[in-house]
């Protein structure tokens, strides 16, 4: 494994740069979110994909030093070739199954890379706000690492990840509100005591984390990037990374300049995102009592709007709503065809697919690759109880 290139951070709002040897978690300047720099000269003459498995082959593109890296197996998902394509008159279509990841979703990505960059800088406790898989996530790291972390959750998030969560020892708190209370809550902590807060763009880690997803699945397509790439969005740090990711690959020669659309979906109910995207804005309203089945979808304000947005012009991309029914009538459908068992966000990547296939958006030509962000065995208080057969 090499070392890591990281140079410094620059912010994504007013490109004001900060050094690397202090855990900085916001811009010093204007408080916006901030993006890992690395020297990819450098970068250039290290083997990048190293050898092995997993995320830490891409350590050279990564803010974290050897003595942060946490090893739970996370990434090197499969890219699942499927049947979807040649049934909605698309080109060939692959699923990204982040399900296999530790925890069962991509968000241990992020959580391996900012946990293990906070441990490495001297972290001595944590606390995250969450509304399910990145609460789960940042409780497996926490506990690997070896560090103590508070969650605070949304009271009515489904059992599955409370459990899960409290399972490798975080402490919950269960708050009556949102998930933006939540994220109140987590920065009074970390201003108070001095935990560092693992909040979705407050901190580097998480977007350089899912930036692997665009790294492997450049690798996994032979270094030809698909057409159109289809990403269930909450925050969109997803969006953010996977652009990053193909600007560092390119930067090493290892991708050309050609770029997959970028297709944003986010839940009927809780959108703020897509209005913005159809509104021409650069930054987007915080959208009042949203709600849906899809907790990861569940993020009324972004802190990194104007990067997802930016990001998602500049693909010359899509941004599309689809229904809770929707997503279970597609999960059912996505289950059937191709055997694997999505998440209900998994499931809206394929909703918007057929939406944009039907409008001709997405062509016969287009390659097209959607994510299943994590397991559907979270879920299961969406489907019919088993023991009375519908
Ligand atoms: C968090 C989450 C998302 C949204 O990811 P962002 O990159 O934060 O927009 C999608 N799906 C699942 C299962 C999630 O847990
Ligand atoms: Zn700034």
């Amino acid at each position: 494994m090499s070392d890591s290139q990281l140079s410094h951070y620059e912010c994504g709002h007013c490109a004001a740069t900060a050094g690397m040897d202090e855990l900085i978690a916001t811009c010093p300047a204007c408080g916006g979110p901030l993006l890992a720099r690395y020297d990819l000269q450098g970068a250039r003459a290290d083997r990048i994909p190293a050898p092995g498995r997993g995320i830490w082959r891409w350590s050279g593109l990564l803010p974290v030093p050897e003595a942060g890296r946490i090893e739970l197996g996370t990434g090197d998902t499969p890219l699942l070739p499927t049947t979807i394509g040649a049934w909605l008159g698309t080109g060939a279509t692959w699923i990204k199954d982040e399900a296999a990841n530790p925890t069962a979703s991509f968000k241990a990505r992020g959580m391996a890379v900012a946990i293990g960059r906070a441990r490495a800088l001297g972290a001595r406790s944590l606390v995250v706000p969450s509304a399910g898989n990145a609460a789960c996530a940042a409780a497996a790291y926490a506990a690997a690492a070896g560090l103590p972390l508070t969650v605070f959750m949304p009271a009515d998030v489904p059992d599955s990840f409370r459990i899960e969560a409290r399972a490798y020892a975080a402490r919950v708190e269960l708050v009556d509100g949102l998930i933006d209370e939540c994220g109140r809550r987590a920065q009074a902590m970390a201003e108070r005591d001095g935990s560092f807060n693992l909040a979705t763009f407050r901190e580097p880690g998480r977007v350089e984390g899912k930036k692997t997803m665009g790294f492997e699945i450049a690798e996994q397509m032979g270094w030809r990037l698909p057409e159109v790439l289809i990403y269930p969005t909450g925050g969109g740090t997803g969006i953010v990374a996977l652009w990053k990711a193909f600007e560092e690959l390119e930067a090493l020669g290892l991708i050309g300049p050609e770029r997959p659309r970028l297709v944003m979906v986010q839940a009927e109910t809780c959108a703020p995102l897509v209005r913005a995207f159809e509104a021409g804005n650069t930054q987007a309203e915080p959208w009042e009592n949203g709600a849906t089945v899809a907790d990861g979808l569940r993020v009324p304000k972004s802190f990194g709007d104007r990067l997802v947005l930016g990001a998602l012009r500049r693909s010359r991309g899509r941004a599309v709503t689809v229904s809770d029914g929707q997503m279970l009538e597609y999960a059912r459908i996505m289950a059937s065809k191709t055997g694997i068992f999505p998440c209900p966000e998994g499931a809206a990547c394929l909703a918007a697919q057929v939406k944009l296939a039907r409008e001709g958006w997405i062509g016969p030509e287009d390659r097209v690759v959607l994510f299943n962000t994590g397991s559907a065995l979270k879920y299961l208080h969406l489907w019919p109880n088993s023991t009375h057969p519908d």
